[in-house]
């Protein structure tokens, strides 16, 4: 795939990037060796100072980026200008937390006299240059949570962003680079998916963090483990949005619209397979079939807009395969199923919902990157239980029920990496963020993240 960036919403190409030939590569690797050996050594004073100003930029830039943000991946302006605000507050918190989360720590007294030491305690210590390989559907967020607590563990960051987002990986740097961080501590890689594995096999690169599809994950992770490096990995999701006779349902209705079409219904953490007790179920299903069919669908530029266009061709063709191959297996499409009338330029797709959905169907198993629910209907809690888990996936769940003995059973049998109750999934610098099974492994955000690069060090002293 060429290094370009298209507007999705009408197709028009904006402009095209060279990728870095081997040269390039070995330049940006030599530069981000170089700048780890000076920039570990840097206090948390002096990166938190990098990383307030690099969010004082962002938030004085914030329209332009936004714009280059929507232009390019076609999410609501509105969106793009709230994602740019995110990526500013998360660098602040880590600039204000990270001294604390990597505080050394230490043993009670009894452990260390039984460890023979005189004194023993453990140290966090950046690992070296990490490579990134991101997706376009949060251009921005994804990078920064990335980068963010990173830096200011001291390790340098090489981003090989995806290559329908070029300006957006190159806006970025540049950000960092105003900011003032040292030359080489966060560069941007143009290059096409096939020179990742060259890169990730660098003795330079320390560890390899993805986010993305599950080929792209197996991929890199393959090469890192082949390579005894380590990896994160943060993949796909179908999270489950469960409503019981307890909720507060017109909230659950219009929470419901939001945490399926967000970003255009193309996020790993959107509710995807919304399972509705019976006692609800037509309720429910009547009203979220108006509000998803009353959006009103645009270009994103335009602030009315609530649904822009998916992010590529491919995107808006794989997705209306996955309906047809329901409705072909006897789904029943409630609302939409169709690309819009009008909108012939851009890559668009109705806002749908779809009932009737068995486990022969595609849909069932894989996941919708657009904005397209399944809605089931269950008798009772066991059956939500069961039907929330028949999913290859485990990144975050919702839950909507106000009994507290339903809660603590979600808690704990939900096959996920988060489960949030009355409410939908949203990430926040200080909870921690990934998923089980086939979702991936480790954790982003909150300290759990900031030490999945760290060389957790124990020194012993006798
Ligand atoms: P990909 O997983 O293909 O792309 C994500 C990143 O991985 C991009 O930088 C991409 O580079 C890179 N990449 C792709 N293949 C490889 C590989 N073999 N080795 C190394 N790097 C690779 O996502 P798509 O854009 O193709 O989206 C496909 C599906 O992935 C979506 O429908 C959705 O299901 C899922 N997805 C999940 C996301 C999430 O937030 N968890 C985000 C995006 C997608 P390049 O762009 O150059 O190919």
């Amino acid at each position: 795939m060429p290094i370009a960036s298209v507007n999705p919403a009408t197709g028009e190409i904006i402009q095209t990037f060279e990728p870095l030939d081997a040269a390039g590569i070995e330049r940006r690797l030599a530069r981000a060796e170089a700048a780890f050996h000076r920039y570990r050594g840097t206090s948390f004073t002096g990166r938190a100072e990098l990383m307030h100003r690099a969010a004082d930029l962002l938030d004085q830039e914030q329209e332009a980026l936004a714009r280059t943000m929507t232009e390019e991946m076609g999410k609501p302006i509105a969106a793009s200008r709230a994602e740019a605000a995110k990526c500013a507050k998360a660098m602040r918190w880590y600039a204000d937390n990270a001294e604390a989360l990597l505080a050394d720590e230490h043993p009670a007294p009894a452990d260390v006299a039984d460890s023979g030491a005189a004194r023993a305690y453990v140290r966090y210590r950046p690992l070296g240059p990490v490579l990134a390989v991101m997706p376009w559907n949060f251009p921005f967020w994804q990078v920064i949570r990335f980068a963010a607590p990173a830096l200011m563990a001291g390790n340098v960051g090489l981003l090989k962003h995806a290559s329908n987002v070029p300006r957006t990986a190159l806006a970025i740097e540049e950000l960092f680079q105003r900011a003032g961080f040292p030359e080489g501590c966060f560069q941007t890689l143009l290059i096409g998916s096939d020179a990742v594995e060259g890169v990730i096999r660098d003795r330079r690169v320390a560890a390899v963090t993805l986010t993305g599809s599950e080929p792209a994950g197996r991929a890199v992770a393959a090469a890192a483990a082949d390579e005894v490096k380590k990896a994160v990995l943060e993949l796909g999701g179908s999270d489950p949005y469960v409503v019981m006779p307890s909720a507060d349902l017109e909230s659950a209705v219009g929470t419901a619209v939001r945490a399926r079409v967000q970003n255009n219904g193309q996020s790993c953490i959107a509710a995807k397979r919304f399972i509705v007790h019976t006692d609800v179920y037509d309720r429910f299903t009547a009203a979220f079939t108006e509000a998803m069919s009353s959006l009103r669908i645009g270009d994103p530029m335009d602030e009315a807009t609530d649904v822009g266009p998916l992010a590529s061709r491919q995107g808006r063709d794989d997705l209306e395969e996955l309906v047809e191959d329901a409705r072909t297996h006897g789904a029943r499409v409630e609302c939409g199923g169709e690309r819009p009338m009008g909108w012939d330029t851009g890559w668009f797709y109705e806002p749908t919902v779809l009932t009737g959905v068995t486990p022969a169907m595609r849909i069932h198993q894989e996941e919708t990157f657009g904005p397209v629910a399944t809605v089931y209907r269950v008798a009772d809690l066991d059956e939500a239980v069961a039907l929330a888990n028949d999913t290859p996936f485990g990144l975050s769940s919702n839950v909507w029920t106000t009994d507290q003995d339903e809660q603590e059973r979600f808690v704990r049998d939900i096959q996920a990496g988060g489960v949030f109750f009355n409410g939908m999934t949203a990430s926040h610098p200080a909870l921690p963020f990934g998923g089980v099974k086939r979702s991936g492994f480790g954790r982003e955000l909150s300290g759990h993240g900031i030490r999945e690069f760290c060389n957790v060090t124990t020194v012993w002293i006798g």
